[in-house]
């Protein structure tokens, strides 16, 4: 399928590693030029040679912290006018609903709230000027069914998602398609660091830990950020234009419900 975006072009946060990885490596090989962004310069600068020997497309590094107004400000002067927008930053850190105080969900709210709002409002009324512009929110499959362990991560990202929902709906009229991509369990860094949290808590190997964790998930595995990528893809594309405000789940059927 030609997703008729060929000559756009895409910021992508987060996008040295992990699944931002996974999205900016699909919309390269859709002919979408980039910018991409990580905090650590080598990691970034390797990923983005691979893509340019890869696609042959441009792309831009920005080297900065999207949770920090100086970081986004460097992000969207590397911007400029893109068409497409992937928020993305790192997770909050797991605990129980007791520990966390006052900072601790500030830390969350800027890194996987206020951080995506912010560049949506700074992109979304160019894009809408020029009648045509793409956003997908990476978030998680916490905001569909809570995960006890990462409270952070329920409260902060049901905000965005709430935001969204409103947004969405506003400007779709003027060509600007806002949708949420809802990760479950992908083999990340992320999830490495996640299941070595269960190795340290339970006295487990990685292995189990890791054999538990696939048996909770239907599809009996965890996700590729290329399949991710793929689907973020779509939702950039030019048949994404009837998807409004919508929150797609890629899970491998882990979250139990039938909507
Ligand atoms: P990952 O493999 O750890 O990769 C994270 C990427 O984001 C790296 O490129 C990292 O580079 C960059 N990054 C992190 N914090 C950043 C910041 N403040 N500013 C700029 N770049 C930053 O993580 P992932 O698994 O792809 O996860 C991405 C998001 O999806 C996270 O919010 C995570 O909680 C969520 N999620 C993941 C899963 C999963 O199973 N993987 C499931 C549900 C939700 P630097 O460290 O160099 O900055």
């Amino acid at each position: 399928m030609d997703l008729g975006i060929t000559g756009k072009r895409a910021l992508v946060c987060a996008s040295s590693k992990g699944l931002g990885l996974g999205c900016a490596r699909a919309l390269a090989g859709e002919g979408v030029s980039l910018v991409m962004n990580a905090r650590t310069e080598g990691p970034l600068m390797a990923a983005a040679e691979a893509i340019r020997a890869k696609t042959g497309v441009d792309v831009v590094t920005v080297v900065a912290d999207v949770t920090t107004e100086d970081g986004r400000a460097a992000l969207l002067e590397a911007a400029g006018d893109v068409d497409i927008l992937v928020t993305n930053a790192g997770g909050p850190p797991p605990g129980m609903w007791s520990d966390w105080n006052r900072e601790d969900f500030i830390a969350a709210f800027d890194a996987n709230m206020l951080a995506p709002i912010a560049l949506m409002q700074a992109l979304i009324p160019g894009m809408a000027d020029r009648g045509w512009g793409r956003v997908v929110n990476i978030t998680s499959q916490s905001v569909k069914s809570p995960i006890a362990v990462l409270g952070l991560s329920n409260t902060a990202r049901t905000g965005l998602t709430g935001f969204v929902a409103g947004t969405a709906r506003q400007v779709a009229g003027q060509g600007v398609i806002i949708n949420n991509l809802l990760p479950g369990i992908h083999d990340t860094d992320r999830a490495t660091a996640l299941d070595k949290g269960v190795v340290e808590a339970q006295g487990v190997t990685m292995d189990d830990a890791r054999a538990a964790r696939q048996g909770t998930i239907p599809a009996g595995r965890y996700g590729t950020i290329d399949e991710f990528g793929a689907t973020c893809a779509f939702m950039c594309s030019q048949h994404a234009g009837f998807m409004v405000g919508q929150n797609i789940l890629l899970d491998g059927g882990a979250v139990n419900t039938t909507f």
